[in-house]
């Protein structure tokens, strides 16, 4: 299978998961995961008419760049580091794993310094498994009390990974988990918050993610095969 046939079989699938759940299909943005293959595969995601590209290291976003510079919409989904921030805030589109007020100091830091703001999206650990990134669901106020005071962010929404290696009944409840903190924190309202995108779902489990709400996939793996 080429990489446009992989990405036609993944857009019904998400046709078909959208409108299950009453939902619409072009409400549903697709995530290009980049990670696993060079520049030249990335443009041929580009090529086939996707056009946001995630990546999860900052040096395979960088060196990505190089060749394809401007062209996709770039979003950072892995873990970072504060002495990363420099090299993406500003230049890509929405930054979903931000996992503490440190490093969204940081972003915010850097975005003053550029006179812009920042998207990005808070990560949550629903799963609870010890080697997942995320901020801890319990301290979700405190924390977004505490976002509230950096006001070159702009918060769109919440990101989360599915359990590893877990059934769907496990990933139908982590989903629903994050999308009931999402509501929960857009009832309570946050400043620089605005609640429009719940990033959730990876090759193995977006359908059912979209079932639980999610509005971004990020779906890697199943384009390449
Ligand atoms: C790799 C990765 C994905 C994509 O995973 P696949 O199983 O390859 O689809 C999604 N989100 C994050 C954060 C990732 O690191």
């Amino acid at each position: 299978m080429t990489v446009a046939e992989n990405i036609q079989g993944i857009k019904e699938r998400i046709e078909t998961a959208a409108l299950s759940a009453g939902r619409k299909p072009e409400d549903i943005t697709l995530v290009a995961v980049t990670k696993t293959v060079d520049a030249a595969t990335a443009q041929l995601v580009l090529d086939a008419g996707e056009q946001v590209l995630g990546e999860n290291r900052v040096q395979s976003y960088l060196e990505k760049y190089e060749v394809l510079g401007d062209k996709p919409r770039w979003h950072i989904i892995g873990h970072l580091q504060t002495n990363k921030v420099k090299y993406i805030v500003g230049k890509v589109e929405l930054i979903h794993s931000v996992d503490s007020f440190h490093l969204a100091e940081e972003i915010n830091k850097k975005a003053a310094a550029l006179g812009i703001t920042q998207d990005v999206l808070i990560q949550f650990n629903i799963s609870g498994e010890e080697s997942k990134s995320g901020a801890e669901p319990e301290d979700a106020r405190r924390l977004f009390e505490e976002l509230a005071g950096l006001s070159n962010l702009s918060i769109r929404g919440l990101m989360t990974m599915g359990p590893l290696g877990a059934t769907g009944e496990e990933n139908r409840r982590v989903f629903a988990g994050l999308r009931e903190l999402f509501q929960r924190l857009q009832k309570e309202g946050y400043p620089n918050a605005s609640f429009e995108l719940l990033s959730m779902g990876m090759s193995g489990d977006f359908e059912e993610a979209i079932k639980e709400g999610a509005n971004v996939v990020r779906v890697g793996s199943a384009l390449f095969r």
